[in-house]
């Protein structure tokens, strides 16, 4: 089984009430696990974009860094629990490997949005792609596919 960021499938799961619908994503098979961490951790949609501020996934995981909205709001605890449940949806399934979309602050895979809201990124996972990465499983990006 292969997990998939929602939002790749056409799943209008996106922060602002839309999807990364994307082709190739949609191509790969029926062996896959459509997962939205941030709804799965209990936020609704639509919702505020946020970004990690202060580091990357694994920062955030360790409690050195934390995810805020625009507005400032902290939602940290919310991708926490959408990560660990993600990872438990992984393990139910048997999933050894996800594709997830790129930059998100849960999802993004080596590269995310660096917490100042200008469209800047910065190296590092999101912080689902941090915990299932930690867990042994592959991880590549849509634009991978
Ligand atoms: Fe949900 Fe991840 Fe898509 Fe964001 S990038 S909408 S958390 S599946």
């Amino acid at each position: 089984m292969i997990l998939v960021s929602a939002c790749l499938l056409g799943i209008n799961c996106k922060y602002n009430g839309k999807n990364n619908r994307h082709d190739k994503a949609l191509n790969l098979g029926s062996k896959i696990v459509p997962i939205c961490p941030e709804q799965l951790g209990g936020l609704s949609t639509p919702r505020p974009p946020a970004q990690i501020v202060g580091g990357d996934g694994s920062d955030v995981l360790e409690g050195n860094a934390c995810v805020v909205t625009d507005k400032g709001s902290d939602v940290t605890g919310h991708f926490i629990a959408g990560a660990e449940m993600a990872l438990k949806i992984a393990r139910l399934t048997g999933a050894k490997k996800a594709v997830l979309k790129a930059n998100s602050p849960s999802c993004g895979v080596n590269c995310i949005y660096d917490g100042t809201f200008s469209h800047s990124k910065r190296c590092g996972n999101g912080v689902t792609a941090a915990l299932l990465k930690a867990y042994g499983i592959e991880l590549i990006t849509e634009i991978d596919l």
